[in-house]
This record gives C-alpha cells, structure tokens and sequence, in this order.
C-alpha cells in the first residue's frame, strides 16, 4: 500500500539529498520516487548518499513540471519550513500521514511534494497542494536538510501505517506477552486481594476503621486501571503475607515484654 505513496522532490540541486531522501524512503517502506527538473541527475553522489537504495534511485521519474508529478493523485501534501507561508490547511507530520492513509484505503495515489533547498516550493506550487505540512521545529532555525524532512514524513506515514495494520507498537507487544505468560486474575481473586489489603492496612494502622476516607475506594480505582496477571497478585498477596507477619511478631514481643 506505501508504494501507492509519491515523494516528489522539485528542482532540488543537490543530488546528495536526493540519495538522502530515497535511502529514507526505502528504510520506512516507499518506493515511488518523482524528480521535478533535478539540477543533477543521475549522479553518483544521489547513489552514493542511497547507500544502498539505488533501486528507489533507478526507478525514479524524472518530470519537467509538478503538473506531471500529481498526475493521479487524490491528495497532494505539499510541506514548507515556515510555519505559515500562505493562509492554507495545515497539518503536521502525523495528522499529514493519517491523511494520507485515509486517502490509500480508498484506494488513492498520495503525493508528499518537498521544495528547493535554498527557496522551499513557491507560492504557486504551495497553492497546487490541498494541504501544507509543516515540521514543527524551531523557528528559531526552522529550516531541516531536504533528506531529513523527507525522513521526518515518511517515518510518521510508517507509524501510522503499522498502527493500522495492527502490528503491534512495542509498548503493545510487551502488554500482550505479560498477558500470555500469565493470566489475568478474576474478580474473585482480585477480591479477596482487597479484603487481605484492608486488614493489612488496618494492622499497620495505616486505615482506621472509624475513619475510612475512601481509603480502599481509591485503592480499588488505581488496581482497576491495569490489567493485574495472576503473577503479579502472588507478589501483591506475598508483600501483605510478610507484611502480616512482620506485626503479628511485633505484636508479640509486646505482649512478652
Ligand atoms: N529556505 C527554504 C528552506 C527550504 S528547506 C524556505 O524557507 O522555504 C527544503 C525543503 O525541506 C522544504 O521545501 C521542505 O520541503 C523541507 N523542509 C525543511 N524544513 C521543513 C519543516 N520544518 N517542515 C516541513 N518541511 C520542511
């Protein structure tokens, strides 16, 4: 589906960035790579600077106008390094990708259009675009190497397209093996976990009966927030066991002083 995805680089002079911006195409999954009136190309510095994705550099189509470009193009995402050339929907890198993936489910073609590096796109390229895309950096030195605003999109279409594909992000993936090793416990465990917390916390005079405050309302609200496994409860009942045994023994003593 990426490859349904266009970098279309216009009139870019060096042809290091534009090696640059096919080696960061092919690391996140694009293949279709549009040269508008390159100022050198081929060359070996672009095959040098792809280190490795000279097909993208191979493949590439080498147009005279940004008019040829689009052709077939449902969206076209047009970016700029100032924050607001022209009064123009803006989006930023993400919401520029969520667009784009709305646009290949229906079976779109989506054009991400990269200016000059001396003079970004030109007002009348930026009006051929439906939306502007701007890399929130800082405006004090808001201007990215071509190659790296390329990386910059190119990734956030990536993220965006392995989230829809449910493959896992990894913070998911570590959630859904805790999840396998161990099961879940049950209302009835978690339950009786409660009540072995509340004479704990009342042994260590830490709830008082009389004045409960919430206490255990407030506890029951922040273990209902995570899925606990039946592993962790063992450690969470283990830690009340110990606990209770610690004041029985000092109850004890006590009581033989
Ligand atoms: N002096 C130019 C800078 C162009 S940088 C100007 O002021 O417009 C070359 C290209 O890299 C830009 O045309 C754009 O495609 C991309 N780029 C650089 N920084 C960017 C940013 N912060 N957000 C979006 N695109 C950026």
């Amino acid at each position: 589906m990426l490859q349904n995805i266009r970098v279309v680089l216009v009139n870019t002079s060096h042809p290091g960035n534009i090696g640059g911006a096919a080696r960061a195409m092919k690391n996140m999954g694009l293949s279709q790579l549009v040269l508008v009136q390159p100022e050198d190309f081929p060359s070996g510095e672009a095959v040098a600077r792809a280190s490795g994705a000279t097909d993208v550099l191979d493949a590439a189509l080498v147009v005279d106008t940004l008019e040829e470009a689009l052709t077939g193009c449902s969206v076209v995402l047009g970016t700029s390094a100032r924050d607001r050339r022209i009064p123009w929907p803006l989006l930023d890198p993400r919401e520029c990708a969520s667009t784009s993936l709305e646009h290949l489910e229906q079976g779109g073609q989506v054009a991400l259009v990269f200016g000059r590096e001396y003079a970004g796109l030109t007002n009348e390229e930026l009006q051929r675009c439906h939306f502007h895309v701007h890399i929130p950096s800082d405006p004090e030195f808001g201007s990215l190497n071509l190659a790296a605003a390329v990386q910059v999109l190119t990734y956030e279409v990536r993220m965006a397209w392995l989230a829809q594909q449910g493959q896992p992000t990894k913070m998911a993936k570590l959630e859904t093996t805790a999840m396998l090793n161990s099961q879940l416990v049950t209302v009835e465990e978690l339950e009786a976990y409660f009540r072995h917390l509340e004479q704990t916390l009342i042994a260590i005079r830490f709830l008082d009966p009389e004045k409960p405050r919430h206490l255990m309302a407030r506890l029951r609200r922040l273990y209902g927030r995570c899925a606990i496994s039946r592993l962790e409860m063992n450690i969470l009942r283990g830690i009340l066991t110990e606990t209770q045994k610690v004041v029985d023994g000092a109850a004890c003593k006590k009581g033989e002083e």
